[in-house]
């Protein structure tokens, strides 16, 4: 795509827009380290299983929350996405699809990407906008998910999340999109996060 794109809606140029989402995981061995290390320091902040300079709660407790955020932090995806400020959408290139809808190399969260590229090319559906890119008119699918985030989750982990256990939230999630160009638009910014984030899968017929 060309470094200027304007917003299929008719708003004129979007922007790039460098966002670190903290509901996508990405495989990071040191983030990974710092989140195990802090638990027992939460856990059991009076008894840790190894020698450590202070015994006292509090210090403790605050080391293993500090460890807990800035491992999920490091373990969290970062993407540059075009954002348009107007009407708030936004557009996913296909290097961005790939990174926020492909799942994880453990394949701990679903492969999106495929479920919609298959869909996108398969859609009978005009979308009203065209194609910032080709001029084409995009296509339209609606994605019925489900949002299975637990209300509170202090230990961060998606990874060890029970699926029987989640309070579920079903919605449908439409996208416009260009195949040719691989490029999804999202009317509104909180489908494109709620569809990209690891808890949320598709209900497939
Ligand atoms: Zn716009
Ligand atoms: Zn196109």
């Amino acid at each position: 795509m060309s470094a200027e794109v304007q917003c299929p809606a008719g708003c004129g140029l979007m922007n790039y827009k460098t966002k670190r989402n903290m509901k996508i995981r990405v495989f990071d061995p040191l983030g990974y380290a710092m989140m195990i290390v802090g638990i027992p320091f939460i856990a059991a902040p009076d008894n840790l299983p190894f020698e450590f300079f202070t015994s006292n709660l509090i210090v403790n407790g605050g080391i293993g929350v500090g460890l807990l955020l800035l491992g999920a932090r490091r373990a969290s995806l970062v993407t540059t996405d075009l954002r348009c400020n107007t009407c708030n959408g936004v557009i996913l290139e296909s290097k961005s699809i790939d990174q926020k809808l492909k799942g994880d190399l453990l394949g701990l969260s679903e492969n999106k990407a495929e479920y919609i590229r298959t869909a996108l090319s398969s859609s009978t559906e005009e979308s009203e906008h065209a194609c910032p890119d080709c001029g084409e008119k995009m296509r339209h699918i609606r994605v019925p998910i489900e949002d299975g985030e637990h209300r509170s989750n202090p230990i961060a982990p998606d990874i060890v999340e029970d699926i029987q256990n989640l309070t579920t939230v079903s919605r449908t999630v439409e996208i416009d999109g260009c195949k040719g160009c691989d490029m999804l638009w999202f009317k509104k910014a909180k489908w494109e996060k709620l569809l990209s984030k690891d808890s949320t899968i598709i209900l497939k017929k």
